[in-house]
């Protein structure tokens, strides 16, 4: 079974850039529901037994791939946002990356906000390192992860699926998208530019 990992912050904490009526439907609605979903899986089909969430996503197609991937976007999403405005800063090692290959913080974010602006339809975008640590800006479509196939190991995620900003921001991705760039929690970002391997989302496993 899989259970609604907790939110690291109250949900009314990210207001005003996310308000607790976003946080709600987004959260306790969609978040919820991939959950409930993979655990109707998980009872009809003895081959997910004691699997990791990765090791589902790794290993699986069709509605149990989508709900897993799902559960996991979610996740990594959540603990990539902070409450308070620009409070935490990336490490040394990760701003001189960022530097190295993107010229500047701030070329970054226009970069990541550019990728999230332009994904067609829904999906997520993504800040990335590959097997060298070098980082990527990538998007994906729907419940697709960037780490299947060997791909990157994801360090930060935006979810641009309209359900993610709709009640705060109606159309405008790019305001919501924006506005995310400064609720970053740069130390859960610092920590996944360190690892070596894709974050293990255990939390959401019981
Ligand atoms: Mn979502």
């Amino acid at each position: 079974m899989f259970k609604l990992p907790t939110l690291p912050y109250a949900k009314t904490a990210l207001a005003p850039f996310l308000n607790e009526e976003q946080m709600t439907f987004h959260y306790e609605k969609h978040h919820k529901a991939y959950i409930d979903n993979l655990n109707k899986f998980l009872d009809t089909d003895a081959s997910l037994k004691g699997k990791s969430l990765e090791e589902i996503i790794l290993s699986s197609t069709g509605g149990i791939f989508n709900n897993a991937a799902q559960i996991w976007n979610h996740t990594f999403y959540w603990f990539g946002m902070n409450t308070a405005n620009n409070s935490t800063k990336p490490s040394e090692k990760l701003l001189s990356a960022i530097v190295k290959d993107f010229g500047s913080l701030d070329a970054l974010k226009a970069k990541f906000v550019e990728e999230g602006v332009k994904t067609f339809g829904s999906g997520w975008v993504w800040l990335c390192a590959d097997k060298n640590d070098k980082l990527v800006v990538v998007s994906t479509s729907n419940a697709q992860v960037p780490f299947t196939n060997s791909g990157p190991r994801p360090l930060l995620t935006a979810d641009v699926w309209e359900h993610a900003y709709y009640v705060d921001y109606r159309n405008l991705r790019l305001k919501y998208l924006e506005t995310f760039w400064s609720h970053i929690n740069w130390n859960f970002v610092s920590e996944n530019y360190s690892s070596t391997s894709v974050k293990s989302l255990h939390a959401a496993h019981i």
